[in-house]
């Protein structure tokens, strides 16, 4: 089992297998794109593989595949079957913009994939244009359609923008009406490629719950997942649910039980550091799996005790969350 310093155990791995993307969204990137990453950069998928097998072997339990967009690897579906196969990980799920998953819904659900996380900030077509800055929108709507038809259980993270999709909010809630999906609110971070947006954050948890109690006064707490980052909430006679995610305002890290690797192979046990070592070099140089396994608990038992201080320990954050998977 792998604890860290705080006594947290850690069991999830969030694997960024790209940082390249087919949607710009505002909050994650400059329109004109990052400084992608050279193949040579890129961890290879058999790479990626080792890296797991060693951390699922060491007690991961759940893995999520993320990026940049994951299904822009030619090679994503190979490593999904074959990070499915890893005898003791209980739980594979991806993270996607829905721009290219529709036609792999039925293979997803054949590998053994059962939930996916879709991004999706808003209902409306052209508010989808003004965020993303590309005109997928029925692309991503017909992923969720499929994933629904497919029952996958399916959590749609929508980040919320001062001025960009407020009024998207309660048509967001909406949804949860009928579909059984959970709706997941999340506070703006400053992962933007650039640096923060706003001086302050407009729309933390506490303002979001309070708009969404301006349509539906009735919602009720719902329970939580474990070591989960959002808050739950419901309509009564809604099937769905809703969630809030305090990711700024950094409410969970009390049991934060999850690791990063980035798309180049940097071990992040924070969001929020800068990255405390690079796995990819230390297997190129020959490294054992015994060796990349005491690297990484080594690391792992030197965790800052929340988001706060690992923000502290390091240089100012302008990186993109494509670089680093959410
Ligand atoms: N491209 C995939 C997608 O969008 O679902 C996976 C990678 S994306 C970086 C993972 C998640 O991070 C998405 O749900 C996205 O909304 C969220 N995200 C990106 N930038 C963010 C930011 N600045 N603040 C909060 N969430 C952000
Ligand atoms: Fe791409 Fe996801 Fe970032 Fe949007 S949030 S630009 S879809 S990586």
């Amino acid at each position: 089992m792998l604890i860290d310093n705080h006594g947290r155990l850690v069991n999830y791995l969030r694997l960024a297998v790209t940082d390249r993307c087919n949607l710009r969204c505002f909050y994650c990137m400059p329109e004109e794109g990052n400084k992608w990453l050279s193949r040579d950069e890129l961890l290879r998928g058999d790479e990626m593989l080792r890296i797991s097998k060693i951390l699922v072997n060491a007690g991961v339990e759940k893995i999520r595949i993320t990026g940049g967009e994951p299904f822009i690897r030619k090679d994503i579906m190979q490593l999904l079957g074959d990070l499915s196969k890893l005898p003791g990980l209980k739980n594979l799920s991806v993270t996607t913009n829905g721009v290219l998953t529709a036609p792999l819904v039925p293979e997803l659900k054949k590998i053994g994939i059962r939930s996916v996380n879709l991004s999706l900030d808003t209902l409306d077509k052209n508010r989808f244009f003004t965020i993303t800055h590309r005109d997928e929108f029925d692309k991503v709507m017909n992923t969720l359609d499929q994933l629904l038809i497919h029952n996958f259980s399916v959590k749609i993270n929508a980040v919320v923008m001062e001025g960009k999709n407020i009024g998207d909010i309660i048509p967001l809630v909406n949804l949860t009406k009928k579909s059984p999906v959970e709706i997941r609110f999340i506070e703006e971070m400053p992962f933007n490629g650039e640096g923060s947006h706003y001086p302050v954050l407009h729309w933390n948890f506490e303002k979001i719950l309070d708009h969404i109690r301006t349509s539906y006064p009735e919602i009720r707490k719902s329970e939580d997942e474990p070591f989960g980052t959002s808050t739950n909430f419901q309509v009564p006679g809604h099937a769905g649910k809703i969630g809030v995610i305090a990711a700024y305002s950094r409410t969970f890290c009390g049991t934060c039980n999850r690791i990063r690797i980035t798309p180049q192979g940097n071990l992040k046990t924070c969001l929020y550091d800068g990255g405390v070592g690079n796995i990819r070099d230390l297997m190129r140089n020959g490294a054992s799996d015994e060796k990349i396994l005491t690297t990484i608990t080594e690391r792992i038992s030197r965790r800052a005790l929340d988001g706060r201080e690992a923000e502290r320990m390091r240089e100012p954050v302008h990186e993109s969350m494509a670089t680093i998977g959410g």
